[in-house]
């Protein structure tokens, strides 16, 4: 049975730190055949580290899943992993990689929710009108909950502005009517790049725990979807070891362990990784400097892939620049809410 205190030595680390070892042990020792899925980000680094070293009797099996649209860097980084641990980390295809997916599905734009809204639009033929919802539904019964989308119908407790309305993006309905989009939008890229090849590890036999490296703190909708470390399946259990880890837990591991990133972090300054050059991330302006300037040949695959979502984003963008100004005294567009209300989020 392995000591934990002995793990730790006289490592300062924090108590996040350490009763996620104390736990990660215990589930290691508890579980047949644990499964670990690694991405080559820093959280899933930090996982792998932890785990590795509470598994004593080497009963971990490690995975990855290459989206298509990986960095080199990444997969270096994924070589370099099973040299340091000595381990073997297999690696899974996506089931639809990414490349296809966009070509198959459409391309994503804006966020997950944004381009699944529009996409069911698209599949009813929208026109992009700008009418009350009860004249839009008569028009397309089928689409109610995008609709209810468009027409900005979600409201919170209180009569708040509701997240889950157009109106969260500043002036997108306003540009989506004046420039409709002439390519296919869908959230579906990552339901065959990630969704599918993760689900299907998880039923694969013989696994009685999976562990993934989420952590509660980490920005995006991926975290919100967990109350807790753990949660309980059928088939097996789902164990997140860093779930309760800040930016400092992270950090204090890191230095105590010795946990090295990919040069995507200590060579190029990025602070998340993941599908390279996704139209979901804010910052993709940015991501494509790095990429161009660090592995040219993935900018040109990227900028084949997502063209349409970038070209759209970048109008979308200085059509809302140009007229945030002049917005006061626009006429307001149905189910519009006073900017006012409006929280904006960055896109
Ligand atoms: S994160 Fe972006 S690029 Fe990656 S699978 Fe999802 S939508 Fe596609």
């Amino acid at each position: 049975m392995i000591d934990v205190f002995k793990t730790i030595g006289d490592r300062p680390v924090t108590q996040a730190i350490a009763h996620a070892m104390i736990i990660t042990a215990a589930k290691i020792r508890n579980y047949k055949a644990p499964l670990l899925s690694i991405s080559g980000g820093s959280d899933s680094d930090i996982m792998l580290d932890m785990c590795w070293r509470l598994d004593p009797d080497k009963k971990v099996t490690y995975k990855f899943v290459n989206t298509g649209i990986e960095y080199e860097a990444t997969k270096r980084h994924i070589k370099f992993l099973e040299q340091k641990y000595q381990i073997e980390i297999e690696e899974m295809r996506a089931t639809v990689p990414v490349p296809l997916g966009c070509k198959k599905y459409g391309e994503p734009f804006l966020t997950k929710h944004v381009s699944e809204m529009i996409s069911r639009l698209q599949r009813h033929n929208f026109q992009w009108e700008d009418e009350p919802f009860e004249v839009l539904y008569e028009r397309y019964p089928k689409c109610k909950s995008a609709l209810r989308w468009w027409c900005n119908q979600h409201t919170n407790p209180g009569g708040k502005a509701s997240s889950m309305n157009i109106s969260k993006h500043l002036l997108l309905k306003e540009f989506m009517i004046e420039h409709p989009p002439d390519f296919h939008i869908s959230p579906m890229c990552c339901e065959g790049a990630k969704k599918r090849p993760f689900r299907a590890i998880e039923q694969e036999q013989g696994y009685d725990l999976v562990c993934v490296g989420i952590r509660k703190f980490e920005n995006g909708i991926r975290s919100q979807q967990y109350k807790n470390c753990f949660t309980p399946g059928d088939s097996h259990d789902n164990y997140r070891p860093i779930f309760w880890f800040t930016e400092s837990d992270k950090q204090i591991y890191e230095k105590c362990f010795n946990v090295i990133h990919s040069d995507c972090y200590h060579v190029w300054g990025m602070t998340r990784t993941g599908c390279a050059g996704c139209p979901f991330g804010s910052g993709f302006e940015d991501e494509l400097e790095l990429i161009i300037n660090n592995e040219p040949k993935l900018y040109n695959a990227v900028t084949k892939i997502f063209h349409n979502s970038y070209e759209y984003t970048r109008r979308y963008r200085e059509y809302k620049n140009s007229h945030k100004t002049s917005r006061n005294t626009a006429k307001p567009m149905t189910g519009q809410i006073s900017i006012f209300d409006f929280q904006e989020v960055k896109n």
